[in-house]
């Protein structure tokens, strides 16, 4: 047999949100491999001269714009040298995520946005990198089903689950009888209110909101980190990428953000995955897996660190952790409504039109107004997303404070 290491097949890889965060953090780790990756198509919503960079940099065949509007404006200003082709609009969105010339999809678009192209990379049978995890909470057993259905890759990018996927064994990530599991402790920073009194909680800015002590993220999550629905989501991502239940995960803050999750096994073994807090480690890990390639980041210094800390989550300063869990309890159709509820009012909260402390109360109101029916298939879990975004601007409506009440 030859030693030399077999090549790698070349990744045509779409991504899906390629202006924002995670987009910008997985062209940074593509860029460091030209040898094993080809960017196929970039997509995003409006950010027409972000995308010209973009294309004028990795050349994909395919540039989508969301708007139809910023599509023709993409059109126009593209150099024809280039060789990319500018879409425009949902369809275009789903036909780059599905294509026969990408097998790879970074789905990173924030929110339920997201959800429609996502799934047709995993009816495509794509490997589908997920970052979006607003279309998993919102579809659950819908989207593992087609999941399993059409054998798509999925692989977490989220950073504490691909911890989670990084400490189970390999073929055993959905069977945590066979895998001797016994609980899956969960890691949240804490946010950046994490000792902020009560009180002070109901005046607080969109910006201080914003300013995450660890990461830097596009603000829709890091509104979601700083009232723990963040967290909330992700158990519900827990319970559906591995197959589990609520009472098998243990939140523990631990605001380093350095230990991105455990896993507890019947032998009171604990596994668990470190590293920088920085994106590019998880995206870099789903992009190469089952193999390791270097992601651009700095290796991690603990003496530098010198120590770490845990805490319980505060369920009464933060109640979107529990809104979360009941939600996923509850099944059916709850957790969209929740997702729906919480992309409204964090919106709300970013045009400086309500409170942080109202984030929940509006959340919870929705929830309250339309009980779970069962989420049978895709359309009710459509319907749904748009009921409850309606119900959340009546309430948001009717709760508005006036800018300068926000300070
Ligand atoms: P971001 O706001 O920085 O970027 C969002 C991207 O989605 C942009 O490219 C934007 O153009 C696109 N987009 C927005 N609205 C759209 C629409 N209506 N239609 C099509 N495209 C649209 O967000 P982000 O921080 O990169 O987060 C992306 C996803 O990854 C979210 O689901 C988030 O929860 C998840 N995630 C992010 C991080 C992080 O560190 N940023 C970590 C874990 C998970
Ligand atoms: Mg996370």
């Amino acid at each position: 047999m030859s030693s030399q290491p077999i090549e790698a097949a070349m990744r045509q890889v779409t991504v899906l949100g390629a202006t924002g965060s995670i987009g910008l953090s997985t062209l940074d780790v593509i860029s460091r491999h030209p040898d094993r990756f080809r960017v196929f198509a970039l997509t995003a919503c409006r950010q027409v001269n972000g995308m010209l960079d973009l294309c004028r940099l990795h050349r994909p065949d395919y540039a989508v714009m969301a708007d139809e509007q910023s599509a023709a404006e993409l059109a126009s200003r593209m150099p024809a040298e280039w060789g990319v082709e500018v879409l425009g609009g949902p369809e275009g969105l789903v036909s780059v995520a599905a294509a026969d010339g990408c097998d790879t999809v970074m789905a990173s678009i924030v929110g339920a946005a997201g959800l429609e192209s996502t799934l047709a990379a995993v009816r495509a049978g794509k490997r589908v990198l997920l970052a979006n995890k607003e279309a998993l909470v919102m579809s659950g057993k819908l989207f593992m089903d087609a999941v399993a259905e059409s054998g798509a890759e999925l692989l977490p990018i989220d950073s504490e689950h691909n911890a989670i996927f990084q400490c189970l064994p390999p073929h055993q990530t959905r069977n945590f009888p066979g895998a001797g599991v016994r609980r899956i402790l969960l890691t949240a920073s804490g946010g950046p209110f994490r000792q902020t009194a009560a009180e002070a909680l109901i005046d607080v800015s969109p910006e201080q909101a914003c300013a995450h002590p660890n990461w830097s993220m596009g603000q829709k999550i890091s509104v979601d980190s700083a009232t723990l629905m963040n967290k909330g989501l992700e158990l519900i991502e827990a319970c559906w990428l591995f197959n589990t239940q609520p009472a098998q995960i243990e939140v523990h803050v631990h605001p380093e953000s350095i230990i991105h999750s455990m896993v507890e096994y019947v032998d009171g073994s604990v596994l668990a995955q470190l590293g920088s807090p920085d994106m590019r480690t998880p995206i870099a890990n789903g992009l190469a897996w089952p193999e390791r390639i270097d992601s651009g980041v700095a290796p991690l210094d603990l003496f530098a660190l010198g120590r770490f800390h845990f805490e319980r989550p505060d369920a009464e300063r933060f109640p979107c952790l529990r809104l979360a869990a009941e939600a996923f309890e509850q099944g059916g159709t709850s957790p969209a409504v929740l997702n729906a509820a919480n992309e409204e009012a964090v919106a709300a909260f970013l045009r400086r039109e309500l409170r942080f402390t109202d984030i929940p109360a509006i959340i919870d109101s929705v929830l309250a107004a339309l009980p779970a029916v069962s989420a049978d298939n895709f359309s009710v879990i459509f319907d749904k997303d748009r009921e409850s975004r309606s119900l959340a601007l009546e309430q948001i409506r009717r709760r508005a404070v006036s800018v300068s009440g926000l300070g």
